[in-house]
């Protein structure tokens, strides 16, 4: 069986949810989880089949936040891309030229004819306008309004629709992604931007894979790309930041790659797929804690800003007393050591593991220092 053809087991009642690339940008933060992997290459929605159980996730985006995320996009949109153009023209020096004579590739507007999908269709005229990208053609466009990228994920074609792709006319493409959350005096929110920064590290990943495939340098998408956000609170006015998106397309192609999932996983897994949200909903939580030990899972603390298995995930933790729960410098600090009473075990002097003699060195030496201290500390 080879990747392309894999898919997760998934039966005709569980709920699945289209893939976007919030979706993607979700589950690139838990590659290493393979419950995780097999949710996604299934297109299971997670958050439908905890819905009604004591481990329901939290409640989904702010309306208002979307809301204003549009107004944004217009008012970057009005008069053909003016303010957007007119940041990326201020990029000129260091990034190439995008040049007064901008040329917009509107996709948005192609006809849909019958048979063919519009995402379909936007797809197949993405690819035209990369390939004049990359050849450096002199009709190559500055902007692509209303890209979509195609992807194969686990044998499934889907299809990514990108907030915009610049492209300078020295060939170098630059994906631009446009958020709500404002820069006031310089400064934004991290956690937001590094977000954002995930977004585009997984439209320049799958830019990549495309123009791969069609026979075309990758590296024709920079590293470098560009978050564009509202000036102060009032949406009027916007600023361009350019970022390093080296680290998070390098995380993107992995996840893409999940095409080729984890073979044995999901061979071991066959005779238990994920449940129907119609299936009563302890019995739903039973056969997902199933799942979850089949496969195979990686709770952290982050996990619950992503991953709509979170709840379930961190009371199975708690259960198993795991090292992870105390966060990632803590389970750094106790490499090889998986559970909290196995490291009271090794603290008190028990027989280590190979992969647990470091950690069990340090927590021996910790203990005894611990008790001279309360020693020394006596009247
Ligand atoms: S919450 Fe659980 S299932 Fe979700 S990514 Fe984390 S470890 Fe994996």
């Amino acid at each position: 069986m080879s990747g392309d053809e894999l898919s997760a087991p998934r039966p005709a009642g569980a709920p699945r949810h289209s893939l976007t690339v919030s979706v993607l940008a979700a589950a690139a933060e838990h590659t290493d989880c393979t419950f995780s992997n097999l949710a996604l290459a299934g297109r299971v929605n997670l958050e439908q089949l905890f819905g009604g159980t004591r481990y329901e996730p939290g409640t989904g985006a702010d309306p208002l936040a979307i809301k204003r995320g549009r107004l944004f996009e217009e008012i970057l949109k009005k008069d053909d891309y003016a303010e957007l153009l007119n940041l990326l023209y201020e990029q000129d020096a260091a990034m190439g030229a995008f040049g007064a004579d901008a040329r917009i590739a509107r996709l948005r507007d192609i006809p849909v004819s019958s048979g063919r999908s519009g995402l379909e269709l936007r797809a197949a005229a993405t690819r035209v306008e990369l390939g004049k990208i990359a050849r450096k053609a002199w009709d190559a466009p500055t902007l692509i309004d209303g890209a979509v990228i195609r992807a194969r994920i686990a044998g499934e074609i889907a299809y990514f629709e990108a907030d915009g792709l610049a492209a300078a006319s020295n060939g170098a493409l630059h994906v631009v992604e446009a958020k709500s959350f404002p820069l006031i005096d310089g400064r934004c929110d991290p956690v937001k931007l590094g977000a954002a920064c995930v977004q585009a590290g997984l439209y320049a990943g799958l830019v990549r894979a495309q123009l791969r495939e069609d026979g075309l340098p990758g590296e024709t998408v920079s590293d470098t790309g560009f978050i564009v956000l509202p000036k102060n609170t009032r949406l009027g006015r916007a600023v361009l930041l350019r970022q390093n998106l080296t680290f998070h397309i390098r995380r993107a192609e992995r996840l893409l790659s999940l095409a080729s999932l984890d073979v044995g996983a999901v061979e071991r897994i066959h005779d238990h797929p994920f449940p129907s949200e119609k299936t009563v909903a302890a019995e739903r939580i039973d056969a997902l804690s199933h799942l979850m030990d089949q496969a195979g899972t990686q709770y952290r603390p982050e996990c619950l800003e992503h991953c709509a298995a979170a709840k379930l995930c961190r009371e199975r933790a708690y259960r198993a007393g795991r090292v992870a729960l105390l966060g990632d410098q803590v389970r750094r600090e106790l490499t090889g050591i998986d559970t909290l009473p196995r490291v009271l075990e090794l603290a008190g002097g028990a027989e280590a593991l190979e992969s647990e003699q470091d950690s069990a060195r340090e927590l021996v030496r910790a203990r005894r220092m611990y008790r001279r201290a309360l020693k020394e500390a006596r009247p």
